[in-house]
């Protein structure tokens, strides 16, 4: 039967992070102890005046289809967010609301890709592009990077991996999932080159832009030079804590906002009524309403960095935005632990479950068969336990 599915779906991969989350939570089920790091979800719950607004939308009646693209009110909150966090000039018209990022995304590959083009994806990726790329039938194009510069790739890498055939780079900052955020200077860099080539079209999801400690988030679509090849990519599941209400959208061209309507008008219609007008309030709100978020964060990413400390033979950096940390675990390959051989990160994360009850993700779905991901969206408490648990066992 496997082979009457289309050869587009035969060749792409379930998502590594959705499928260990179902795996922990089939084991909590079961009954057992897990502790969850392994999905990219925050414990919080959406703040009280989104609430309150999507309870509103309810009795006031917003019951129906939406413009395909979304309500004007919410473009029209989103260009004006644009502005005032990233300085970015969109109107409505370049503004598409999609059924989260991920669809935002898949819109703009489905949108720009034919069979055979290039797409530049520095590694580590988030674990979609790679599918989504292959979906569109594309070529993806994979730049490494090394922890020693914190996961990112140089403008050098960056030149020589363009081709006659380049259609787009796509990458995020802050990074799912190393951590990394690109500093003004190096998106600058980074766009003397796309200006170059002002055919490759450059998509950069902004999901994470809210969680940076150190370093501040800057949108490439900045450099007045490149703007019109970026297509900005953001949504609410991160920073609003509102992963299942599905909001995502883009600021892009004209022409590309034209083109994901007409894609998404044909695949889902438009984006859930109600979620739209809670997305209004919660976009129109400024951004220190949810910095009691952002301070918790950072405050699990000190004590992750100060517990992982105790681990021997991972290897990491110290992750800058997001709320994930991507240590190298390979010191533990080629051997055997309480009896069972580990040859690579798959194995590796497995075998955390399995003697930890810790979930994680292994590095292979995000191009780095070297290291894991661990999410650290999770209470104080459990980080804690999980990591007690992972010492006790490795060292
Ligand atoms: N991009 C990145 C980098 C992500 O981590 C996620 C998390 N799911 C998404 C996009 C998709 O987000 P959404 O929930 O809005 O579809
Ligand atoms: N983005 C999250 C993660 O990377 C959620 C899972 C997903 O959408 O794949 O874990």
């Amino acid at each position: 039967m496997k082979n009457r599915l289309s050869h587009r779906l035969q060749n792409i991969s379930y998502s590594q992070t959705i499928a260990m989350s179902a795996k922990a939570r089939a084991l909590k089920n079961k009954g057992y102890d897990v502790i969850n790091l392994s999905l990219g979800e925050p414990d919080f719950l959406p703040p009280n005046f989104v609430l309150s607004a999507a309870k509103k939308a309810i009795d006031k009646g917003y019951h129906y289809y939406t413009p395909v693209s979304g309500y004007f009110e919410l473009k029209k909150a989103i260009c004006e967010k644009f502005y005032r966090d990233n300085r970015l000039k969109y109107t409505p018209s370049q503004i598409v609301v999609s059924t989260g990022a991920k669809q935002a995304i898949i819109n703009v590959l489905l949108s720009l890709l034919n069979k055979d083009d290039e797409v530049i994806i520095p590694a580590p990726y988030w674990v979609s592009y790679l599918q989504m790329v292959k979906l569109c039938e594309s070529s993806p194009v994979i730049i490494p990077t090394m922890m020693e510069n914190n996961f990112k790739i140089y403008p050098e890498q960056l030149e020589k991996a363009i081709t006659s055939k380049t259609k787009l780079f796509l990458f995020s900052t802050p990074c799912n999932p190393t951590g990394s955020v690109y500093s003004y200077e190096e998106l600058k860099d980074l766009a003397k080159i796309f200006k170059k080539y002002p055919e490759v079209m450059i998509l950069t999801d902004e999901i994470y832009e809210h969680i940076c400690y150190s370093e501040k988030h800057t949108s490439i679509a900045i450099f007045p030079d490149i703007y019109h090849q970026v297509i900005t990519v953001n949504g609410l599941s991160k920073a609003f804590s509102m992963t299942g209400w599905r909001i995502g959208y883009i600021g892009a061209p004209e022409w590309i906002a034209q083109s994901c309507d007409k894609i998404q008008g044909q695949m889902t219609s438009c984006p859930n009524s109600i979620a739209q007008i809670a997305a209004v309030t919660a976009l129109e709100a400024h951004p220190n309403k949810i910095e009691y978020m952002i301070k918790e964060f950072e405050k699990r990413r000190n004590l992750v960095l100060e517990m992982i400390k105790e681990i021997d033979r991972f290897q990491f950096n110290k992750p800058n935005g997001a709320f994930y940390i991507f240590p190298k675990v390979s010191g533990f390959f080629g051997q055997k632990l309480h009896g069972k051989m580990i040859q690579n990160s798959d194995e590796f994360s497995e075998f955390l479950l399995e003697k930890t009850k810790v979930a994680t993700v292994s590095g292979s779905a995000f191009g780095d068969n070297e290291c894991l991901r661990i999410s650290y969206a999770s209470s104080e408490d459990k980080i804690i336990e999980a990591f007690t648990r992972i010492k006790k066992v490795l060292n």
